[in-house]
Parts: structure tokens; sequence; C-alpha cells
């Protein structure tokens, strides 16, 4: 009796075994992380920047939300688990999985700390959150930088006004915003898809709104489907048109969106259903974004496309875009001095009303715009840091393959449909 019993049991083992393949260990910690992820977005609003896996799982972490400790618990559980799991038999890109999985657990466990309240130094929080550790530099070290924009815009009164005088007659009218950035989108995604294929469902819709403390948007839906949404609090200058086009959408955050999404679709890797916020993820999708405008735009080809397109779309004069040009380029060596002084508000070093006015001293902001900018620093914290450190180490990678065109788009899908992680962009 016992031993027909057995055999049953060993051929119904057999049986199974033969029909279900076992199940890959990374798979089960990828499964847990989502349902994880989806918790901390009950717990943080906006902790979730996209879901498109199992709409059952969203639902279970609506209903049935465990305690910020449970989650911090489960995240080191999941960590040990994606420790304990050995080299031996992945391929390069399971590895490349396993990585992501790891540090984006690690990422986790620290947000989960901060939603319990706790606060760390600027940059130990960046660290933590993104695997990045940005340079925090003098606020003295940008006077020659600034220097530089005084001599290309003498005159009386404070340069942050004089940048904002000047940077006012790039204003793209109201009434024209739209098809300025239809053009700029179009333009963007036509030179993408020169290097890059998408499915041919691939697509977006553009709205325009109010009342954000970002600039721009990409709300990716799943299917290859994206709403960009642009601001328009404030009014944008015309060099922004393709600056938006490139980074919210080709080849930036929709790009990778439908990249990445392939490997859920496509290998099952239900980790890549998924988007949070505050994780190397975002870090790699700011860089990339931002980088992806000179990408797209090589030397002289930004500026000579606004020139001949855009500008007469906006009703503005385009024998005036090389001093625009001359001035932005000129204002962008200014970007690091805003880490430096996210770190000193956030840790009370200095308040609002001195943020505000160092972010007109050092990044020669407006006032309206230092304000707005403090909100978002309030919001986002030291994901400022994605902007422009994730823009010059994505750049950085670009540059290491290739001065040819082909090679450096080659590099850009490698970062943008793989698990890439902020470390895999340094040197080796
Ligand atoms: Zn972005």
């Amino acid at each position: 009796m016992r031993s027909i019993f057995l055999t049953i049991v060993a051929f119904l083992l057999v049986a199974c075994a033969s029909v279900v393949p076992p199940r890959p260990p990374l798979d089960a910690v990828a499964e847990r992380f989502v349902k994880l992820t989806l918790e901390i977005g009950e717990r943080e609003e906006g902790y979730v920047d996209a879901y498109h896996g199992p709409p059952e799982w969203a639902a279970a972490a609506k209903a049935n939300t465990r305690s910020v400790e449970a989650l911090g618990a489960e995240a080191n559980a999941l960590l040990a688990m994606v420790r304990a799991v050995p080299d031996a038999g992945l391929a390069p890109l399971e590895l490349k999985r396993r990585a992501y999985l790891e540090v984006h657990l690690q990422s986790a466990a620290f947000r989960l700390r901060m939603i319990g309240g706790e606060r760390a130094p600027f940059a130990d929080e960046a660290e933590a959150l993104f695997g990045v550790r940005p340079p925090l530099a003098p606020l003295e070290s940008f006077e020659p930088a600034i220097a530089r924009v005084d001599t290309l815009l003498p005159g009386e009164g404070p340069l942050h006004a004089r940048v904002a005088a000047f940077r006012k007659r790039y204003e793209i009218p109201a009434d024209r915003l739209r098809p300025v950035m239809e053009a700029a989108i179009a333009e963007c995604r036509r030179r993408t898809l020169a290097h890059i294929s998408l499915p041919a469902s691939e697509r977006f819709d553009l709205e325009l709104v109010i009342g954000k403390p970002w600039g721009g948007y990409n709300w990716f839906k799943g299917g290859a489907h994206s709403l960009i949404q642009i601001n328009t609090d404030l009014p944008s200058t015309i060099d922004r048109a393709l600056d938006l086009g490139c980074h919210e959408g080709y080849p930036g955050h929709h790009v990778q969106n439908v990249l990445m999404e392939k490997l859920y679709t496509e290998r099952g890797w239900v980790e890549f259903s998924i988007w949070p916020l505050f994780a190397p993820v975002g870090f790699i999708a700011e860089g990339s974004a931002n980088a992806g405008i000179a990408l797209a735009f090589p030397g002289d080809e930004k500026r000579q496309f606004e020139q001949r397109v855009l500008y007469p779309l906006a009703g503005l004069d385009p024998a005036a875009a090389p001093a625009l040009e001359a001035v932005t380029t000129a204002l962008a060596a200014l970007r690091g001095a805003e880490y430096t002084i996210a770190d000193a508000y956030l840790a009370g070093r200095i308040d609002r009303a001195g943020a505000i006015a160092q972010l007109q001293r050092y990044q020669l902001s407006s006032p309206e715009r230092a304000a707005k900018r403090v909100d978002f620093i309030d919001a986002y914290r030291s994901y400022v840091i994605n902007y422009g450190l994730g823009q010059d180490m994505v750049a950085a990678r670009l540059a290491r393959a290739g001065a040819g065109q082909d090679a450096q788009w080659a590099a850009m899908v490698a970062i943008l449909s793989e698990p890439t992680l902020p470390r895999d962009l340094e040197a080796r």
C-alpha cells in the first residue's frame, strides 16, 4: 500500500516536473519586489511612478497594506534571498537582473526608513536611494561660471534679472506653444526612430497642464503608450521645446519605458512592470533623458533645427538664436550649485528664503523660478541630482562608446533596454 502510494507521488512529481519547469529563483524575488513596491506606493503618494503589471496585485496592495516596519523587514528578507542566488547558470543579462533587484531592494529599504521619519544628509540620502554620491562643490567655485554669464549679459542690476529679461525675449507665446511642442517632439521622434526600432503600436498623447511642481512629465500607461504633460505655469523659452521633446519623449522617458516594458512582456521579468520613483532606475531615466538631447541633436544641429523650424513657428527671430545658445551653455556650468544649495536647505542650515536667494545668486534663477525650484526640492529632495549628474554620467558613457553616431546610439539602446544601474555607467 505504502509503496504504491509513494510510486504514485513520485509519478505525479515527475509528471508535474515535465509540464512545469522549476521557477527561476529570481522570479520569486521579483514578484515579491513588485508587491512590496506597490505597498510602499500606498504609504507614499508618487512613489510608484508607473505600473502596468497584474492589476490584482495593485488591488491587493490597496486592500491590505502592511506596516512600514513589516515592509522594511520584507525588503531585508528579499535582499537576503537575492544575494543567495548563485552566479552559476545565470546568463550575463540575468546577472544584471539580479544586481538590479539587489540595488533596488536596498533603495526601497532606505526609502521605508525615510517614510518612517528618518533623515540623512543630502549626499548620503542620494547614495542610498539612487546609488550615486553627488559632489557638493563650494558655492564660490561657481564664481568663474557666473562671471562668464555676466560677460555675455553686461548691464545694470542683479545678473539673475538680466538673465530673466534676456530669456523673456525667447518665450514661446501661449497660443504657439502646442504647435511648437508638436513640431519639436515630431523631430525628436523622427531622429530617434532612425536609430531605435520601436513597436508599431508605440504612441503618446500631449497635454498642456497647470499647477505642477515640474516642467514636464511622462506618464507611462503600458502597451507602449505614454501621456506627456507640459506644465504651463511659467512660460517656456524656445530652447526648451526640443529639450522637453527629447527628455519626456524621444529618446527619453517614453522610449525607455517602451524598451524596458519588453523585459516584462517578452521575458516575463515582472519587476520591469513597475517604476519606483526614488530608485536607481530614476537616475538612469533622468540622466539618459537629458543626455538624449545632444545624442539626437549633435553639434549645432539643435540650434539649426530651432532656427529653421521652431523660431518661425513661435513667431521669433531666428537670427537671435546664437545668443540664446551661448547664454544657455554658460548657465549649464552652474548646474552643480543646486546640490550644494539643496544640501544646506534640507539640513536646515538655510531657510526657504535663503534657498531662494542662493538659487537666484548661483543658478541665476528669477525669484519666481527659484521659488518653484524650492517647491521641487521640498517634494523630491535628493532626486535633483538625477538630472545634471545623471546627464554627465550617461554622456560620458556614450562618449566612451566611440565618436561615431551609430556607436553612441547603440550604447544608449543598451542603457535603455537592459537592467542598467548607475555603476554600469562608470569606466571599467
Ligand atoms: Zn524626467
